[in-house]
């Protein structure tokens, strides 16, 4: 029977690339999204990918959607923890509610997508969890206390998260992209961006697919032994 998996902000920029790759796999693939509704839409229409609207950072939300997935497509074996948000600002100007959002989003889904699938996993012996960390975790960014602080705390949560899973079959690894093209750097004015750029040795964004490959490794059977690591997709730009 095809591996079921569930990516969370599944239905566009790197979260799509993912959700493809995975198909592309033979992996039947639930795309989770949280609001934009026609992009999901489309989305859908355009891969045959089946779409769930819940917001990770509502624990009762994945619980239930977890479990609806499992009850449609079979039980969850592969989670990638995708979704993520900005609210930028320096710590002068930034308001606790842009910090607990992106804390309870980018950090609390994982946590909230692990309580929902790892017991299953457990039971059937295989599991996979990829979380995407950032460059922004590992290095820290002016204006992202938030993010930064959460993206690191990706990094902890899935070494510590592999040493609970070995045992059982699960291994837990996180991606730390670079600047890649999607939505998310195209709200970064152009001006910024030329000089992010300018700091990438390899000169360019790097391009979804380029991190959706690496998923697909990490979550094949092949990748059984790689567990507790972090894999830096940025090129060249911090050597961590
Ligand atoms: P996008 O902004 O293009 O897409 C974000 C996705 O996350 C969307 O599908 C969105 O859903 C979903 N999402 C946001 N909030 C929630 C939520 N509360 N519940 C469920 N889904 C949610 O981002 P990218 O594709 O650029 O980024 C994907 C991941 O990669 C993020 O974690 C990001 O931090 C990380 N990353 C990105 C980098 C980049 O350069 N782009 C660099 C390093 C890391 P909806 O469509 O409904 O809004």
């Amino acid at each position: 029977m095809a591996r079921v998996a569930v990516v969370t902000g599944g239905t566009r920029g790197i979260g799509e690339a993912i959700s493809i790759a995975l198909q592309d796999m033979g992996i039947t693939v639930a795309a989770n999204f949280a609001g934009s509704d026609e992009k999901a839409r489309l989305f859908t229409e355009r891969t045959g990918i089946k779409s769930y609207k819940w917001n990770v950072a509502d624990h009762q939300a994945c619980l239930d959607g977890c479990a609806l997935v499992a009850a449609e497509l079979g039980p969850i074996d592969i989670v990638v923890n995708n979704a993520g948000i900005t609210r930028d600002g320096t710590l002068m100007k930034m308001s606790w509610e842009a910090w607990n959002e992106v804390i309870q989003v980018n950090l609390g889904g994982s946590f909230n997508m692990a309580k929902a699938t790892f017991a299953g996993m457990k039971e059937r012996g295989f599991g996979r969890f990829v979380q995407i960390g950032s460059i922004n975790g590992q290095a820290g960014q002016y204006g992202q206390v938030n993010y930064s602080a959460a993206k690191s705390g990706i990094h902890g949560f899935t070494k510590a998260l592999a040493q609970e899973g070995a045992r059982f079959g699960i291994t837990a690894n996180a991606i730390a992209p670079g600047y890649i093209d999607t939505d998310m750097v195209a709200a970064v004015p152009a001006e910024a961006l030329a000089k992010i750029v300018a700091k990438i040795p390899v000169g360019r964004l790097g391009q979804a697919s380029e991190i959706a490959r690496t998923v697909g490794f990490l979550v094949s059977e092949d990748g059984g032994f790689i567990t507790g690591s972090t894999m830096s997709i940025n090129g060249g730009q911090h050597m961590y």
